[in-house]
């Protein structure tokens, strides 16, 4: 069976033909742009028999060029019908695992030991940001992904301390990735056609960082320092430690963590540098230590 991925009216017809309907719940968008799903694939730079995880492949575009690449490809499909197709394009194929059902829970029973794998996505819109946050915080960390997201969402990924972007989303992928947006894929890319343009964002694992040394309170820390942007750190702190430690301990603790890390008391998120939240984060599980110990 072979599809003209280029062409929004075969693409159409083979549906048809194929019974198929698309499920807007799972963000389901084609990329029709040859010259964009080629992009996409170079700037993996992975190399024959590398190990890369495709999540929604849908009717194989990527996918296809990925196995013409001799990779050997891991892709995780929650569409049935899109699943029948892929059996039949692909199953021949021993390089070709393909993974039934939702992502977000199949995942993390084939994160395993050894080399980190590589990623591409052109991501369904409503998991995008969730999917790579749950991989940070799991620990799973991929040696270069490249993946399509909504332009804001990319920018939202890849803005700096300071920027009206910057997220706890900002700070979790720079925890552990240098974060590139490098192809703008407009609308008229996709079919069906979205509302909003597409941004293709490369993540490359930071070599110095070791996602096994950042403290676990460090994401939910930095989630809550993020909680009210109006509020100071000392605020959304302090509101953080009373619901940990008790609202009584809360304001004495904060004043001491504050201290340690020479902030200044009316601080906000949005203009603290990665490596600021990493030392509150282990200023707290210090205390955290030192609490249990006592
Ligand atoms: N890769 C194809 C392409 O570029 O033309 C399709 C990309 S489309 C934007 C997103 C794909 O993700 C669809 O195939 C959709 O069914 C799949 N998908 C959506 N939610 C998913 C989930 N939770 N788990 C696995 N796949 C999902």
């Amino acid at each position: 069976m072979t599809l003209n991925y280029n062409s929004s009216s075969e693409l159409r017809i083979f549906l048809e033909q194929e019974k198929l309907g698309m499920q807007k719940r799972f963000g389901q968008n084609f990329l029709v742009n040859p010259q964009a799903r080629q992009a996409l694939v170079k700037a993996l730079c992975a190399q024959p028999n590398d190990e890369i995880w495709e999540v929604g492949p849908g009717l194989g575009a990527m996918t296809s060029l990925l196995l013409e690449m001799k990779y050997k490809v891991k892709a995780f499909e929650i569409d049935l019908g899109f699943i029948r197709v892929l059996k039949k394009m692909f199953l021949q194929d021993e390089n070709f695992n393909l993974v039934e059902g939702d992502v977000m829970k199949t995942w993390p029973s084939h994160a395993k030991e050894g080399p980190a794998p590589f990623l591409l996505g052109n991501l369904p819109y409503n998991v995008a940001a969730a999917l790579l946050a749950d991989f940070i915080e799991k620990g799973c960390v991929f040696s270069r992904m490249v993946v399509t997201v909504q332009k804001e969402v990319a920018m939202r990924m890849a803005a700096p301390a300071g920027h009206n972007d910057y997220s706890s989303f900002s700070v979790l992928c720079a925890s552990v990735y240098n974060v590139k947006p490098f192809l703008l894929i407009k609308r008229e890319s996709f079919f069906p056609q979205p509302n909003v343009d597409s941004m293709a964002v490369l993540l490359e694992k930071k070599t110095h960082s070791n996602p096994a040394e950042i403290p676990r309170v460090f994401y939910t820390l930095v989630r809550s320092l993020f909680a009210s942007r109006r509020k100071t750190v000392k605020n959304n702190l302090t509101s953080f430690l009373s619901s940990r430690y008790g609202k009584y301990q809360a304001q004495d603790l904060c004043a001491a963590v504050l201290k340690e890390n020479a902030l200044n008391e009316n601080e906000r998120a949005e203009n603290l540098e990665l490596e600021a939240f990493l030392s509150l984060a282990k200023s707290i599980d210090n205390m955290r230590v030192c609490k249990q110990k006592c």
